[in-house]
C-alpha cells in the first residue's frame, strides 16, 4: 500500500507560502517513484535551517534536519556511505548561497550524485525578513531599513562556472514544470541544482514581479554551454528582464561517488558496525 507522504505534524508555514508548492511537488515526485516500483526507503531528504527546513517534518520519508548551510556536506557523506541511496537536499537561499556557499561550489565541482533544491525566496523568512545573497539591490528589510547597497549574485551563472552537470530554474507558481525539473534532477546522474523562485508571502511577496516576467524555455539546447550562459545572464543586473524557467544546462561526467568503492553494505554488516560504534571500538 502506498504510504501517506504528508505527515501529521502541525504545519506552521504562513498561508500562501511557496513552501507548500514545493512540499506537494516533492510529494508528487515521490509518489510517482513509488508507482514506478522504486522503494521510498532508499530516499533520504536533507534540510538545512530556515522555513524550508520544516520539510523534514512534513514529508514522511527518511530525513535529516541538519545545521544552517550544511545540507550539502551531510548529503555528500550519506551518498558516499551508501551510494545506493537517492539523496535530495532542500536548502534556503541563505542556507545555500551564504553560509553554505563553499559547499555548493565544491558539490558542483566534484559532481556528487545528489539533488539540491534551493527554496530561493530572496529573504531570510524564519528570522523575519533580513536580506540574503539573492535579495535585489535596494531591498528593505529588518537589517537594511534603508535598502541594501549590494547587487544580488546570480546562482545559475555561479553553477555554470562551478561545473554543475544539471542546472535548472523553477518557479512555485509553475508546478507542473517544477515537478518535471525535480523528477529529471533526481534521475540525473551527478550534481543536480534546481534554483526555485519561491514566494515568501509574509516578508517578500514577489508574485506580481515574477508573474509578469517568467517564461518557459522552448527550443533551448541544454547541452550548449554558451547558450546556457546567455540564458543565465538574461535576468541579472537588469531586473526588468525576462526570467527563463526550465532546464538550462545538462551534461554527463563521472560522479564523485563513482571514484570510490560502491558496494553497499549488508544488513548484518551495518548492524555489526553499529554495535562496534556503540561500544566505542571503531
Ligand atoms: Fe513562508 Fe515566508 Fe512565512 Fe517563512 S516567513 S513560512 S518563507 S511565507
Amino acid at each position: 500500500m502506498a504510504r501517506t507522504l504528508i505527515t501529521g505534524a502541525q504545519n506552521t508555514w504562513c498561508p500562501g507560502c511557496g513552501n507548500f508548492t514545493l512540499q506537494h511537488t516533492l510529494k508528487n515526485v515521490l509518489a510517482d517513484r513509488e508507482t514506478e516500483g522504486k522503494s521510498l526507503d532508499d530516499v533520504v531528504l536533507v534540510t538545512g535551517i530556515g522555513c524550508h527546513a520544516k520539510m523534514a517534518d512534513y514529508l514522511n520519508i527518511n530525513s535529516v534536519y541538519t545545521l544552517h548551510g550544511r545540507t550539502i556536506p551531510v548529503a555528500t557523506g550519506i551518498k558516499l556511505a551508501n551510494p545506493d541511496l537517492t539523496v535530495i537536499c532542500c536548502a534556503g537561499d541563505g542556507d545555500a548561497y551564504a553560509e553554505g556557499l563553499d559547499h555548493l561550489i565544491f558539490a558542483a565541482k566534484r559532481n556528487i550524485d545528489i539533488t539540491l533544491i534551493v527554496h530561493n525566496n530572496q529573504v531570510y523568512g524564519l528570522t523575519t525578513g533580513q536580506y540574503t545573497p539573492t535579495s535585489p539591490l535596494g531591498f528593505k528589510g529588518k537589517s537594511t531599513p534603508s535598502g541594501t547597497t549590494e547587487y544580488p549574485f546570480n546562482p545559475v551563472e555561479l553553477m555554470l562556472a562551478s561545473g554543475a552537470t544539471y542546472i535548472a530554474r523553477g518557479y512555485t507558481k509553475k508546478m507542473p514544470l517544477l515537478q518535471t525539473l525535480i523528477h529529471d534532477g533526481i534521475a540525473h546522474k551527478g550534481f543536480a541544482f534546481i534554483d526555485v523562485l519561491q514566494i515568501c508571502a509574509t516578508f517578500f511577496n514577489m508574485t506580481d514581479y515574477y508573474q509578469s516576467r517568467v517564461y518557459e524555455l522552448t527550443g533551448h539546447d541544454a547541452t550548449d554551454f554558451e547558450a546556457a550562459c546567455k540564458k543565465a545572464r538574461e535576468w541579472d543586473y537588469n531586473r526588468d528582464a525576462p526570467i527563463a524557467l526550465g532546464r538550462i544546462y545538462q551534461r554527463m561526467l563521472p560522479t564523485f561517488d563513482s571514484h570510490y568503492p560502491t558496494r553497499s553494505i549488508t544488513k548484518e554488516e551495518r548492524e555489526e558496525r553499529i554495535t562496534r560504534l556503540l561500544k566505542g571500538s571503531v
